[in-house]
Order: C-alpha cells, then sequence, then structure tokens
C-alpha cells in the first residue's frame, strides 16, 4: 500500500495493457493511455502486435518511455506455453528458448517483468517435474539478469499452485487475472488470496461467468467483493493494472473507453480498502511505493517519471 509519513494512503497508480480493443498503431495507443492518465503500459511481444511482427520490436520501449509512462511488463505469447508439460525434451526445449528469449528482451531494455501463461486451453496436460526444471531454468536465467517471471493463473490454476509452491524466489511472482479467475469454477479470489504475497502483476477485468470477456470490472457479473476481499491493499505495490476490450460499440472512439476504465479501477480500490478496512501503512517515498519492482537493480535511472 502507498502512503505517506502522515499516514494518508495515496491510491494505486493505474496501468492498462497496449492492446485495449482498438486497431490504433502502438505509438497513438500509448499516447491515448498516457492522455487517459495512465502511469504504466505494458505490450504484447507476439506477432499479432505490428511492430513485433515487422522486426521493430526494439523500438517499443523508446515509444513507451518517450511519453513518461513506465514500462510495466512485457506479455509473452503463448502458443506454446503447454509444450513445458510435454514428454518431449525437444518440445520443452521450443517454450523453454521461447521464454528465455523474453526474458532477454526484457533485461536488454530494462523491463522488469515478463508475464507468461503456463497452460493453455481446459485439458492442457498434467504438471509433471520435467515441465517444473523448464520453469526453474527460467526463474535462473531471470535472477542472473534482473528481471521478474510472472506466471499468470489461466483455466488450470492448479498449475500456478504447483509452480509457486515448489520454486521459492523472488524472481518468481504471481500474475492475478480476475477475468480467468471468475471462470474456472473454484471461489472467485481465493487464488489470489493464497498467493497475495507473490503478487506483482494485476490483470483486472470483467466477464459475463460464460466465457473470457475481459470487460472493464463491474461491467460484467463478476464477484468482485471476493476479489476485493482477497487483495493485498496492505502488501501490494505495484499498479492496478487493467487487460481489457470493450464489451460493445458504445466506446467508439477509444478515449472514453480508456477514462471510464480508470473510473472502474478508483471504484475496485475503494471496494478493497473498505472490505479490508486497509490502514495506512507509514511510508516516506514514493519509490518505496514502488517496491514490487525492486528487482531491477539499477531501475530508478531509467524509469521515465
Ligand atoms: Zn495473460
Amino acid at each position: 500500500m502507498k502512503g505517506n509519513s502522515a499516514g494518508i494512503v495515496r491510491p494505486y497508480d493505474h496501468g492498462i495493457f497496449s492492446w485495449f480493443g482498438y486497431r490504433f498503431p502502438l505509438e497513438e495507443r500509448m499516447r491515448m493511455i498516457k492522455e487517459a492518465g495512465y502511469a504504466a503500459s505494458s505490450v504484447w511481444l507476439g506477432r499479432t502486435e505490428r511492430m513485433v511482427r515487422e522486426g521493430e520490436r526494439n523500438l517499443i520501449p523508446s515509444i513507451v518511455r518517450s511519453l513518461g509512462l513506465d514500462f510495466e511488463y512485457i506479455h509473452a505469447s503463448y502458443a506454446n506455453c503447454n509444450k513445458i508439460w510435454s514428454d518431449s525434451p525437444d518440445e520443452r526445449e521450443i517454450i523453454r528458448s521461447d521464454y528465455l528469449g523474453d526474458i532477454a528482451y526484457c533485461a536488454e531494455h530494462r523491463i522488469p517483468t515478463l508475464v507468461v501463461h503456463i497452460s493453455k486451453g481446459l485439458n492442457p496436460p498434467g504438471v509433471k517435474e520435467s515441465g517444473l526444471e523448464v520453469i526453474a531454468d527460467l526463474v535462473r536465467a531471470s535472477e542472473d539478469s534482473g528481471v521478474v517471471l510472472a506466471v499468470e493463473n489461466t483455466r488450470q490454476p492448479g498449475h500456478v499452485d504447483y509452480i509457486l509452491e515448489n520454486i521459492k524466489s523472488d524472481h518468481l511472482a504471481f500474475c492475478y487475472d480476475s477475468s480467468h479467475d471468475f471462470l474456472v469454477g473454484q471461489p472467485a479470489g481465493a487464488l489470489l488470496e493464497r498467493w497475495a504475497t507473490r503478487l506483482r502483476i494485476t490483470h483486472l477485468s470483467d466477464n459475463d461467468g460464460l466465457s473470457d470477456k475481459h470487460w472493464l470490472p463491474g461491467l460484467g457479473n463478476g464477484p468482485w467483493e471476493r476479489v476485493a476481499r482477497a487483495f493485498p491493499v496492505e502488501s501490494f505495490s505495484g499498479y492496478l493494472t487493467l487487460e481489457v476490450l470493450p464489451s460493445s460499440r458504445e466506446f467508439a472512439g477509444g478515449m472514453e473507453f480508456l477514462l471510464l476504465g480508470r473510473e472502474r479501477l478508483r471504484w475496485f480500490e475503494a471496494l478493497a480498502r473498505k472490505l479490508r478496512g486497509a490502514q495506512a501503512a507509514p511510508q516516506s517515498t514514493e519509490a518505496a511505493g514502488h517496491g514490487a519492482h525492486d528487482a531491477m537493480p539499477d531501475e530508478e535511472g531509467h524509469r521515465s517519471r
């Protein structure tokens, strides 16, 4: 939580994933994100992002930072992620080298966190030790290069549990996706509560309880009170970050959608603080408020604000 020495709670800064459903060039999307008042953004490192597809990915960090946005994380492409649990060493090597390449990209550009999926679909292969060894290699590379690997819950929260239970490292963290959490048929918020101390990235969005819509928080029927009750406002010092798509064409221009997104984040934060009965924890500087980013040793010199 953020506060100052007088014990006044400082609200969370807001982030948003750079793909939010509007087909503008990345630079334009970033400009809109900045204009709407977000402090941070993050980028998909897969081929559906035009600059990645066209070999311009090394230009992305300067676009983000030149606007004064913090580059919160890279989201890895998850096309091959089920190969982590493959019995074939060759298949496991494919995903290992994919994700090692993404870690290297983060390190080269001083991006503090890489978000990865570790399973996809409703029936991924089960967990096994050979897969854990793949993740352990990725964590070692992350430790060596000052990056934090954040594993995201998708449809199989048990895979997240298995990895976080078995590998303890400051460079292995949790990325909580609320829309995915709402669809897996276990009490929403339970996973967040379980891994609250390792929470580093939030993917906040809502859905209709049927499919992974990624609507703005509160615009679907997700059990937000459960998430808010589980949300560790006392310890989490990262961004409240949206990973969202518009629910309809009512948000014609994009900007209105982005501004409503910020309003929805403030709504969620107020709900979480109310339900947690949060009191301010004394904290002296703004930089301390971003403790979740501490793994980048020379990060401060490269922060854009
Ligand atoms: Zn994801």
